[in-house]
Order: C-alpha cells, then sequence, then structure tokens
C-alpha cells in the first residue's frame, strides 16, 4: 500500500517508527513528473531498502525569479500511479507552506563549487537544493539515499554536504537513463518539440565525439572541449552555456591535460521563448 503523506511531522514520526522496529529506509528525492531515470533511481531503492519514500516538491528555493518554477510540469496523479506500480511505501509530497513556514530563515551554503558550472547560470540553485535536500533528510532519516548522475554537480555537492555535516546517510548515485536517441532523460524534455529533441542530442553526440577523440590519441583537454563545444553550437537551435572537463574527484577543471577520473559537463540553452536549459555529462577515460 502506498500512501501519500503531506505533513513533515507525520513524515517524520513514520520513520522514526520505520527506525525503531530495524529497518532500513531508502529516498529518492524529486521534484514529479517521474521518467525512467527516476524510476530507475526508485527500483534500486527497493531493492536496499526494507521501506522506501519518494518525495515529490517542486522546491521554490532552487528556483531563480525568471526561472520554470510556475510552469515545471506536476502531474501528479500519474507520478502517484508510478509509485504504486513500483511498490513504494510513502510519497511525501508536502506544501511550500508546510516545509517552509513563515519566518524560515536558516539556509545550506555549499561554498565555491555552487558558484561555477550551473551554479553561474543558476546563482541560488546550489543553496536551495542543498538546504530542502538537509532538510528533507531530517524528515525522512534515510538509511541511503538515491540520486542520478545526470545531475553531476548536484550530486557531488550533496556528498559533499554529508561529509561536512555528518549526515548518517549513504548516497548512492546511479547511471545516467537515456532516449534510444541519447538524449538524457529529463521532466523538461516535456518542453521540447520533436524537432528540438532531436536537436537535443547534440548534447550526447559530443559526449560521443570527445570519448572517440581520446580513443584515437587525443589527451589535449582544450581541443576536446573546443570540439564538443563546436558540435553544439553548430546544431540549429542550440546555444551553448558552458562546456568543461573536470576532475570527478574535486570537480575542479584540469589544464592542458586530465590526470585521474575526468567528467565532461555541458549544458546548453535551445529555443528562444520559452528557452530551455539542458545539461549532460559524461565520465571521459582517457
Ligand atoms: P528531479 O525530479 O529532476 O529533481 O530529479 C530527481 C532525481 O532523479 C535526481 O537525483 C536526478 O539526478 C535524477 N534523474 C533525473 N533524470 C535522470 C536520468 N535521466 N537518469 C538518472 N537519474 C535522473
Amino acid at each position: 500500500m502506498t500512501s501519500i503523506v503531506t505533513s513533515p511531522l507525520k513524515m517524520q514520526s513514520t520513520t522514526l517508527r520505520w527506525i525503531r522496529e530495524d529497518c532500513s529506509i531508502g529516498f529518492v528525492p524529486t521534484m514529479g513528473c517521474l521518467h525512467e531515470g527516476h524510476l530507475s533511481l526508485i527500483r534500486e531503492a527497493k531493492k536496499r531498502s526494507d521501506k522506501v519514500v519518494v518525495s515529490i516538491f517542486v522546491n521554490p528555493l532552487q528556483f531563480g525569479k525568471n526561472e520554470d518554477l510556475s510552469t515545471y510540469p506536476r502531474p501528479f496523479e500519474r507520478d502517484v500511479e508510478l509509485c504504486r506500480e513500483a511498490g513504494i511505501d510513502v510519497i511525501f509530497h508536502p506544501s511550500a507552506k508546510e516545509l517552509y513556514p513563515r519566518g524560515f530563515q536558516t539556509s545550506i551554503n555549499g561554498g565555491e563549487l555552487t558558484k561555477m558550472y550551473c551554479g553561474k547560470t543558476r546563482p541560488i540553485h546550489f543553496n536551495g537544493m542543498l538546504t530542502v535536500v538537509s532538510m528533507l533528510f531530517d524528515i525522512v532519516n534515510p538509511t541511503f539515499a538515491f540520486f542520478g548522475e545526470k545531475d553531476f554537480q548536484q550530486l557531488f555537492l550533496i556528498k559533499q554536504m554529508c561529509r561536512d555535516f555528518h549526515k548518517p546517510v549513504e548516497i548512492v548515485g546511479m547511471p545516467i537513463v537515456r532516449e534510444a536517441s541519447g538524449l538524457a532523460m529529463s521532466s523538461r524534455n516535456t518542453y521540447l518539440s520533436e524537432v528540438q529533441r532531436e536537436q537535443a542530442t547534440c548534447l550526447y553526440r559530443a559526449i560521443e565525439r570527445v570519448k572517440n577523440e581520446v580513443k584515437k590519441g587525443n589527451p589535449n583537454t582544450r581541443d576536446l572541449i573546443a570540439t564538443a563545444r563546436n558540435l553544439v553550437a553548430q546544431t540549429p537551435g542550440m546555444q551553448v552555456d558552458y562546456v568543461h572537463l573536470v576532475s570527478g574527484k574535486t570537480l575542479l577543471p584540469f589544464g592542458d591535460r586530465a590526470i585521474g577520473p575526468a567528467r565532461l559537463l555541458l549544458a546548453a540553452f535551445i529555443g528562444q521563448t520559452p528557452k530551455v536549459r539542458l545539461i549532460d555529462n559524461a565520465a571521459i577515460p582517457f
């Protein structure tokens, strides 16, 4: 039986009871509009834990003024159905008023990395995201929490926060789930037309091109970044936000040569009004 809980206090008392009963708790935080990417996290959570909580909450703290908070897709009934089919125990679906009552002040600051990459175009995004994730962890008390590598910078910052704050939760990163075309699944793909969906595959094609260049023996990071950037920029309808080749360990950019595990991070805008921002990334084996 899947139940829907909106009250943070009720959610907290439920998970504290489960802990007393010696149950492990798997937690999948989402903003809803669930797709196969979310479902892959949910399935892993089911595999590893006695109880599974999925949160569905479009967090106002992580949206900038001109972003898509009001238009973000919210097909709640369908999401509930998918969670039921997946055998989830509780859907935690609070309102913004319940999570952030009048007078709410406290926030988490993830430091320098929150201003880089996606943080450049979305300056308040990561601190807003960390604040809600920290709060959700305190409400849900998870043993394991599952996040997609799709949002690689997010995953990195969450691991950093849990280390810094000694949070008693194991963060599990899961691989990116893609459409057959290579397009990384995203709730924001619902904004795209058929033509744009095709154009948006350039992010994946850029990743594949870089992997091929590395295989051929072109390890100069600046050349590789230029290759990916050009491929995206030359695709009609696309406008590059950033392309970076960074250390998978520190998330900081490499110089001319990559040392150790490398990650290619890409972001691009598609369309005019409204402009949709898409992200993608991949491990690059040097
Ligand atoms: P969201 O609802 O967009 O906030 O995403 C909720 C969780 O699902 C985050 O941990 C995302 O990284 C993850 N996620 C979203 N899209 C994908 C995908 N295509 N593959 C794997 N995980 C994903």
